[in-house]
């Protein structure tokens, strides 16, 4: 019965990993299995910096165990590497204007193919090596709420002067040191390893400068209703560390942006700089490419019946 049960977990495992992925069954044909990929609030998104709208955030705060190491299980689940506490319940999260308390889950990483593609998110139509998500979640309602690094490394030279020319944190390299050098040996999907870890040191102390919009998760089932903070100071990294998830792990782990559609993106800062990009119409882009595509269905419909007219004339 046991033996049935394992073989069942192990199948499940299976089609549940090869259902969606990065490749041949990559971001472009989700929505065939999980309609909700289509949706008109899914992330991530491309975050144009001079249209976002500043409003003020009350600061984050976090329980003492943030502070803490604790135990993390790190687990190749055919995806990414995903890192779970033991005792999931015990860090929370309030402020950043979230209604409530949300309890940590876990966190995940996002790459690319080389140090200039690999994060979810862009600023600007800028794309980083990575991306980092600590996932937390409404324990009633259910809604997730998902803080965001962008992650450059050393070899990323094209980021904004204003994301350069800052100290290095020593700590916050040494723990991120301490995850690759765990997480580069779960090669085998389903390989798990524990280690402690520290979330202030992981996520540094900059989090009072961020952009918030309301999205999705960006994995099928690409379920929306998410809010997302993605904070304006990415973290560093070697690329070293990315290349050995692109060689040994998964080539590229990342969805590219989703139409922004109606959706209004906030900033927690005043002094944003202009976009480097000289377009005027920047900010109406998404609001165009509706009015496009709607015309394009009508389009589609007049040339319907001006062909079923001809067939009955026929
Ligand atoms: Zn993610």
């Amino acid at each position: 019965m046991l033996h049935l049960f394992i073989l069942i977990l192990i199948l499940n495992n299976t089609i549940a990993s090869a259902d969606w992925d990065y490749a041949k069954n990559g971001p472009d044909v989700w929505k065939e299995n999980y309609p909700t990929c289509a949706g008109e609030n899914q992330s991530p998104i491309n975050i144009r910096t001079r249209c976002t709208v500043f409003q003020p955030f009350s600061r984050f705060e976090f329980t003492s165990i943030y502070y803490e190491p604790i135990k993390f299980n790190l687990t190749n689940n055919g995806h990414t590497i995903k890192a779970v506490p033991n005792n999931p319940t015990s860090i929370s999260l309030t402020g950043g204007n979230l209604k409530g308390t949300y309890l940590f889950e876990s966190f995940h990483l996002h790459w690319g193919p080389n140090h200039n593609s690999g994060s979810e998110h862009q600023v600007n139509g800028d794309k980083s090596a990575g991306e980092i998500h600590f996932v937390y979640i409404h324990p009633e309602s259910k809604q997730r709420a998902v803080l965001s690094f962008l992650m450059e490394t050393e070899a990323n030279k094209s980021q904004p002067v204003y994301l350069r020319n800052r100290s290095r944190n020593v700590a916050m390299e040494k723990q991120w040191q301490n995850y690759f050098d765990a997480a580069h040996k779960l090669i085998e999907q389903n390989s798990s390893t524990t280690l402690d870890l520290t979330l202030e040191l992981l996520m540094g102390s900059n989090v009072a400068e961020f952009w918030r919009y309301v999205g999705s998760l960006t994995t099928p089932s690409c379920a929306e209703n998410v809010i997302w903070t993605v904070f304006r100071q990415p973290i560093s990294i070697l690329d070293y560390d990315f290349g050995f998830f692109r060689d040994d792990l998964f080539f590229e782990s990342y969805r590219g942006p989703q139409p922004l559609y109606h959706r209004q993106v906030n900033r927690s800062f005043l002094n944003e700089k202009l976009s480097p990009i000289p377009d005027e119409n920047l900010c109406f882009s998404d609001f165009l490419s509706i009015i496009l595509l709607e015309l394009s269905y009508i389009d589609i419909t007049f040339a319907t019946i001006f062909t079923i007219i001809n067939f009955q004339r026929s």
